[in-house]
């Protein structure tokens, strides 16, 4: 069985704020050690349970945040954003993937950095009902037959989550500060929170055939609030429908939604024929960036395991 490790960074054990999780700064550096430890954990629960081969796809902003020298070496690691066969990179050959530190939807009051897909969106909407990323890149990849069996984050992102993927294994991660700076207390609830990682992955893995691809039947209306008309303005060069900050947009499938999304996201109409080429100069770039112009990691207080 081939299982994916889908790593976002919010919702990491060891990460309480913002920053942590901002590309180039130091306090992201020290967020990247946290979200290595989580992602070995799974990686350690996946080959427990019985999977034959792990690959880690790495998500958040560039895509390039796990430390990767750092990574378990039986597994593989993509980092970056592609074009083709999917957005996330070649899926289809996956079993099951278990998705490692999400956070809320936006809109979602009172929790740790809560956003769609984008900053830009205050609101992702299909059908009519608001959604999570879970909803959006599960039945994206659900559609590949691909299903996701863990979600691991904060526990409003994981009840989130779980209402699109009931079957999935989960691990909720707290996001004070008070949790990662108090010395030895720390030390007990990163091991026991990882320890925990490990063993839902390993479960999931175990339980595979039992996951199940989401899939939402078309069509497909989507409905996106961006958090300023100026933005919506700005990044709405593909006409398509728009009243004040609201863009909206119709799809048979998710394959299909999810592309327009990416078109108003990431690729203004100027530059769509060359986002091929685009998107591999970023991955280049931000590779080398982030393994060899790396700042120095700086924890704020945060109790550090060896
Ligand atoms: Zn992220």
């Amino acid at each position: 069985m081939h299982v994916a490790v889908f790593a976002d960074i919010e919702g990491s054990f060891g990460i309480w704020r913002m920053r942590q999780c901002r590309m180039g700064t130091r306090e992201w550096q020290y967020g990247r050690s946290c979200l290595t430890d989580d992602v070995n954990h799974v990686i350690h629960g996946a080959f427990d349970g019985g999977a034959e081969r792990v690959t880690v796809k790495d998500i958040h902003e560039s895509g390039f945040n796990c430390l990767v020298d750092k990574l378990d070496r039986r597994a593989q690691y993509v980092g970056g954003h592609f074009i083709n066969p999917t957005f996330f990179g070649d899926v289809q050959n996956y079993d099951l993937m278990l998705f490692v530190a999400i956070h809320a939807a936006s809109g979602t009051t009172d929790s740790f950095f809560p956003h769609t897909h984008y900053g830009i969106f205050s609101e992702v909407r299909i059908n009519e009902k608001p959604v999570c990323e879970m909803d959006i890149y599960g039945a994206y990849l659900g559609e590949f037959g691909v299903p996701i069996g863990l979600v691991s984050g904060e526990d409003i992102a994981v009840s989130q989550a779980l209402s699109a993927l009931p079957w999935a294994k989960s691990v909720v991660v707290d996001k004070r500060e008070e949790t990662y700076t108090s010395g030895s207390h720390s030390v007990e609830y990163l091991s026991e929170g990882r320890g925990k990682l490990r063993a839902a992955a390993a479960e999931a893995v175990r339980e595979a055939s039992r996951m199940k691809p989401l899939v939402l039947s078309g069509p497909l209306h989507f409905e996106v609030t961006f958090r300023a008309e100026k933005l919506a303005d700005r990044y709405n060069t593909w006409d398509f429908d728009q009243e004040g900050n609201v863009v909206t947009w119709d799809a048979d499938t998710m394959i299909e939604g999810f592309e327009k999304l990416n078109k108003i996201t990431f690729f203004p109409k100027s530059i769509y024929p060359v986002r091929r080429q685009m998107m591999f100069c970023m991955r280049v770039l931000y590779r080398l960036k982030n393994t060899y112009f790396a700042p120095k990691p700086n924890p704020e207080g945060a109790t550090v395991i060896g």
